[in-house]
């Protein structure tokens, strides 16, 4: 079976206005990374970086979709067996823009996590004081349900696992930084790279088609080239 895997990163919400910590030299708003998106920070002040991500949840719930979003959600709808969607955001921007079944590589914002029993559960756009147990297990012990630096990340193994069946690996806005993009891309017969400025991170040689531009104006070449995919079988 042919397969498309959409794979993207910051660079894909960054026109709708969210912020993450690596367009701004390793702050994020006014922190420091390490203390508020590690699991040392976490430990070293808890609250902090709860009430952290009580303020990007808060953020999120104004932003809108671009045209990028509505052109993953569009392909995952008319080939829905045939495209997985993957994303190291953790903003809700691709079910906004009505994308089904996006599977969140470093969590989401708007869950909390049950630190017992694991449980994770949509608490939307509302602060984690206003909850003060698990609704499984009952356990006070909430959190952020946001993958930290120094803890593993369970959807890495549906990543790889989806890598091998994969023909068509589509990467949009993400540095490599975090992920070995170009690595993925020599598993697969055909990549399409869509970043706004190189990256040292990744070597762009080895993609079928590379596009230095945002995200809202690759999205329409980007979309023809998948659908002519699906109609020859080929790019
Ligand atoms: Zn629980």
């Amino acid at each position: 079976m042919n397969k498309v895997l959409i794979l993207s990163g910051a660079g894909l919400s960054a026109e709708s206005g969210i912020r993450t910590f690596r367009s701004n030299n390793g702050m994020w708003e006014e922190h420091n990374v390490m203390e508020v998106c590690s699991v040392q920070g976490f430990i070293q002040d808890r609250q902090l970086v709860l009430d952290f991500y009580d303020k990007r949840r808060k953020d999120i719930s104004d932003k809108l979709p671009n045209d990028s979003h509505f052109m993953i959600s569009g392909l995952k709808e008319k080939y829905p067996g045939n495209i997985t969607v993957m994303t190291q955001n953790v903003d809700d921007l691709l079910e906004k823009s009505g994308c089904k079944e996006v599977i969140h590589l470093h969590g989401k914002l708007r869950e909390l996590k049950c630190e017992v029993c694991g449980n994770e559960f949509d608490i939307e756009y509302r602060s984690i004081k206003e909850f003060s147990e698990c609704p499984e297990c009952k356990s006070h012990s909430l959190r952020h349900n946001v993958v930290m630096f120094g803890e593993p990340a369970p959807m890495y193994q549906r990543l790889y696992n989806e890598l091998m069946k994969t023909d068509l690996l589509v990467i949009i806005g993400t540095s490599g930084e975090v992920l070995p993009v170009s690595q993925f891309a020599s598993y697969t017969r055909y990549s399409i790279l869509n970043n706004l400025d190189k990256s040292f991170a990744i070597d762009d040689s080895i993609f079928t088609y590379t596009f230095y531009e945002r995200a809202t104006t690759a999205a329409s070449k980007i979309k023809k080239i998948i659908s002519e995919y699906f109609e020859t079988g080929k790019i």
